[in-house]
């Protein structure tokens, strides 16, 4: 019902603005994506991004939008949508349209023809329920969620197979988190309901997406440079640096469960964030028993607290586990065993994710403020650069 109420509304709403439809259907069609042959990281040039434009005419013109829910996020629900004209199977998300729903709209269309992201299909502005509201519509991802795919597995798959698969996901969320850090944008929220496989196939490719908590880096920080490393990443609040985005999802995708779990629980208890603080964490067995020393390594390099030491995400891509992905030894998981022993278990671990990541993107932000007001304050820079009124010229200190 409440879809095909939505439906009706974005009709009502094209017939009220004929005018304006009119006009905008005369633009040109924004290309939301780059040159699909050019490979972003290797060519000399960056792809050419267009700026976002939505069209005005209703969605319903081009799309028929069904009830069938892809998804529910924090904004509400993904639907499944066909284009009129191709017949293609498309994702529509609807925001209402405020300045942080439009941030979200623009970084996600500026990394939109990147490797291992989602692409954006084409936008809307529409009235629904009487509220003007940003719609995006995106390619479907047909293969559905990270964990949900693990989780479905039930049953022993091959070894082989599994620690295929274990590297590959870290290689494929790598590749995506490179080209991001390559455009001076952080993804800030890096979990496995926001990994969607493009297909139900096994060769299936994992594609990144929702960028409503992504940030651009550009002003204070570099994702490229070791020695700035910002820090995006959630741990690095916690008093590290680099290699943010990463840390969230590998570990938990090895074994089912995080390195550092709360034992009061709470989202993060400060005994959790003094022990991630110390670096104090372990592989406790039986889970971690098969996991390659190759692959603990590499957490282990993710996880240092200095954020010198911090592997970064060049590093990461080349390591033999990850660049090798197809060919390293497989790697027996527990993940699928203890995520369909205790289906409760998954939920905890969801929600856990989630308010770390939420945690941390709060303590960054706090973190920010106080570097910003110590370190690199232009005012301040001035005041110190004036001679101190009646103080001697030089050495005056
Ligand atoms: P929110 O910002 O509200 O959390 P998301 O963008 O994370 O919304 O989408 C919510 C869920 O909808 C995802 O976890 C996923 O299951 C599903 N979803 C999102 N985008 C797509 C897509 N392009 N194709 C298929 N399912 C999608």
């Amino acid at each position: 019902i409440h879809c095909s109420l939505f439906t009706e509304e974005f009709k009502m709403h094209h017939n009220q603005e004929e005018q304006s439809v009119n006009q905008m259907s005369a633009q040109p069609e924004p290309a939301l994506h780059g040159d699909s042959n050019s490979d972003p990281l290797t060519d000399q040039q960056p792809p050419a991004y267009s700026k976002v434009e939505f069209k005005r005419h209703a969605v319903t013109d081009d799309y028929k939008i069904t009830s069938q829910v892809l998804g529910l996020g924090i904004n509400g629900k993904v639907l499944e949508c066909y284009c009129k004209k191709t017949g293609e199977k498309c994702a529509l998300k609807i925001l209402y349209d405020t300045l942080k729903a439009r941030r979200e709209v623009e970084l996600h269309c500026r990394v939109s023809g990147g490797p291992h992201i989602v692409r954006i299909l084409s936008l809307y502005e529409n009235m629904h329920q009487g509220k003007k509201c940003l719609l995006i519509i995106m390619e479907c991802m047909e293969g559905g969620e990270l964990f949900s795919r693990i989780q479905a597995r039930g049953t022993r798959p091959s070894q082989r197979e599994v620690g295929h698969k274990a590297s590959e996901i870290m290689h494929d969320i790598g590749m995506a988190i490179e080209f991001l850090h390559h455009m001076d944008i952080a993804h800030r929220d890096v979990k496995p309901e926001n990994l969607l496989y493009t297909t139900k196939d096994s060769n299936a490719t994992l594609t990144l997406t929702d960028f409503g908590f992504a940030k651009e880096t550009t002003l204070h920080n570099s994702l490229q440079t070791p020695a700035t490393l910002p820090t995006m990443l959630p741990l690095k609040c916690l008093g590290q640096r680099n290699m943010t985005n990463h840390v969230t999802c590998g570990p938990w995708a090895l074994c089912g469960f995080p390195p550092f779990y709360s034992n009061t629980g709470q989202a993060i208890s400060p005994g959790m964030k003094q022990r991630i603080r110390l670096g104090q964490y372990e592989f406790p067995n039986p889970e971690w028993a098969d996991v390659s020393e190759e692959a603990k390594q590499l957490i282990v390099q993710l996880l240092k607290t200095d954020p010198n030491e911090r592997m970064t995400i060049g590093q990461f891509m080349n390591h033999p586990w990850i660049s090798q992905s197809m060919v390293v030894p497989p790697t027996p998981l527990h993940t699928s065993r203890v995520l369909t022993e205790d289906k409760e278990l998954w939920d905890d671990v969801k929600e856990e994710m989630t308010s770390a990541l939420a945690t941390m993107r709060v303590d960054y932000d706090q973190v920010k403020i106080k570097d910003l007001d110590t370190s690199n304050n232009p005012l301040l820079n001035k005041r110190r650069q004036r001679p101190v009124p009646g103080g001697a010229e030089k050495g005056g200190e």
